[in-house]
């Protein structure tokens, strides 16, 4: 009996971790303690489904490991590669890892459904069905999931479209949605192993077909789609083993991650299905039109000395900030930007960077203090009050396009409105396009200057040039705009 009182309380106090370790995540400022608290309820829930083996309850005892030694050794190769990938990872190669992790939850749900469906010990129809159910998600997820790793990695640079693709996707779901209800009410035996075959890979086609045709600037949303997927198919395969806490880790996962997917399709300004079955991001470059004016580069130097006589600096940090790993030098120009007196404020856009909430982990990181950091909505009202709009490593995200060229993959997405600034001046280290691949009619606007370099070494070179620059005398200057 200890021993399942013992579970009972792991798996209560695992759940419990899981939900404050969520709660702690909602904020940068306590992110880290909350993936701290949320790991340790995960180490609790993996060592006590290992006291399943000594429980009493027959129920419970069906699902004991029969291996002990290949479990321990699949959890010793596990979390040995985690620990070495997420110590290695490049922080801007952490939305590929996120979504490979995502898609193994899938596959770990679909591979105890496996279990399950082939010869399993259930021979429930309506637990059978929630078996195939969490199967099917599990595998899409996992699938998907995968494709989504090979287009953020650059592995897949374009959407893969043909004709009749919604058809023959249609039939591929129908195939594994009807052999998983067959396998549902078929009886058991080892004739079910072929049609338990079938239905995976149809399963898994169903997942890549779905993900193939969908453009890059959609990522972001169905990477937390297929988040909230795995976390679905993780507590209906909860339900099916009686585990409270893969059911309670399942549906934290799920929620959130249906959360996070509404919010990001409406910081895109798409529905989820519009991003799922519409054609967004198929543009080619003659449909975008030719762009009016030329790129006028200007010295770091010249560009730091207008903004430490400027009133107000609104600053768009984007995807280059992170691959530069420059924000710490971009504080310690904030710094001295403010200690003249100049007021500064950081634009956030959602979907800024390679990941939800990227930009927001960066300037933590940092120390930025949380009050300078302004949502989308709130900046905009702002940037026509502001002197200089200063974009560093954005693109995708301040491209005016989105807000007038219907032809241009990004277009209703909503975007900083840098361009309304008095004066903007654009950190990047060439001609690079963004994630979307597309040109920037920004960057020719008369009011906007280049300023080219890696974000690290142009902020150092700004920093110092207001360094260099004699002691302020006290009389702050005047709100002046930027003069090039
Ligand atoms: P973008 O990818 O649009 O642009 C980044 C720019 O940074 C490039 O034009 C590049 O130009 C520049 N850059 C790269 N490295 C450096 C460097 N070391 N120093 C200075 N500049 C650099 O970034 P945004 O943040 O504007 O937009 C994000 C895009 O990513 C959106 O399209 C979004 O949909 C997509 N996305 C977002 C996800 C999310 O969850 N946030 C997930 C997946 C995709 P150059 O090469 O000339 O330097």
């Amino acid at each position: 009996m200890i021993f399942e009182w013992i579970i009972g309380a792991s798996d209560f106090l695992a759940a419990i971790l899981f939900i404050l370790g969520l709660k702690r995540m909602s904020s940068p400022l306590t992110a880290t303690s909350g993936i701290v608290t949320a790991g340790i309820g995960m180490l609790v829930a993996v060592l006590a489904s290992f006291l399943y083996a000594f429980s009493v309850v027959p129920a419970a005892r069906a699902h004991v490991p029969v291996n002990f030694a290949l479990a321990v050794l699949a959890l010793a190769l596990g979390l040995g590669w985690a620990w070495w990938r997420g110590r290695s990872v490049a922080i801007t190669a952490m939305p590929q890892m996120v979504a490979l992790y995502n898609g193994m939850g899938g596959g770990a749900a679909a591979a105890i459904a496996a279990v399950e469906l082939f010869g399993g010990r259930n021979h429930d129809l309506t637990l059978l069905g929630i078996t195939a159910l969490g199967a099917l998600i599990g595998s899409v997820s996992l699938s998907g999931s995968v494709i989504a790793w090979a287009k953020l990695d650059g592995r897949i640079n374009k959407p893969w479209r043909f004709k009749g693709q919604q058809v023959c996707n249609g039939l591929v779901f129908l195939i594994a949605v009807g052999l998983g209800l067959y396998l549902a009410i078929a009886p058991q035996g080892a004739e079910r192993l072929p049609l338990v075959g079938i239905f995976f890979a149809a399963a898994l086609l169903f997942g890549a077909l779905m993900t193939v045709p969908i453009g890059g600037a959609d990522m972001p949303v169905v990477i937390s789609l297929y988040n909230a997927f795995t976390g679905l198919a993780v507590g209906l395969e909860g339900y099916v083993l009686q585990n409270p806490a893969l059911m309670i880790a399942g549906m934290v996962v799920g929620s959130a991650g249906t959360l996070l997917t509404l919010l990001m399709a409406k910081a895109m300004n798409r529905s989820v299905s519009n991003v799922l079955f519409s054609n967004f991001g198929d543009v080619s470059i003659e449909q975008q039109g030719e762009i009016k004016g030329s790129l006028k580069p200007v010295e770091a130097s010249d560009a730091a000395i207008a903004m430490r006589y400027a009133g107000k600096v609104i600053i768009a940090p984007g995807y280059g900030l992170a691959a530069a790993q420059a924000q710490q030098k971009l504080y310690e120009f904030v710094k001295l930007l403010q200690a003249a007196g100049v007021e500064v404020k950081f634009a956030m856009h959602p979907v800024a960077g390679r990941m939800p909430g990227h930009m927001d982990v960066l300037l933590a990181e940092a120390g930025v203090p949380y009050d300078l950091l302004e949502e989308i909505d709130e900046a905009n009202e702002e940037f026509s009050t502001a002197d200089v709009a200063l974009v560093i490593g954005a693109n995708d995200v301040v491209n005016p396009a989105a807000r007038t060229n219907k032809s241009s993959p990004i277009y209703g997405m909503p975007i900083l409105n840098v361009d309304q600034a008095h004066q903007i001046y654009v950190v990047k280290r060439g001609q690079g396009k963004g994630y979307a691949g597309i040109e920037n009619e920004l960057f020719y606007a008369e009011n906007c200057n280049m300023v080219y370099g890696d974000a690290q070494a142009v902020l150092a070179r700004m920093a110092q040039a207001v360094k260099d620059l004699a002691p302020s005398t006290g009389a702050l200057p005047q709100a002046v705009p930027a003069v090039v």
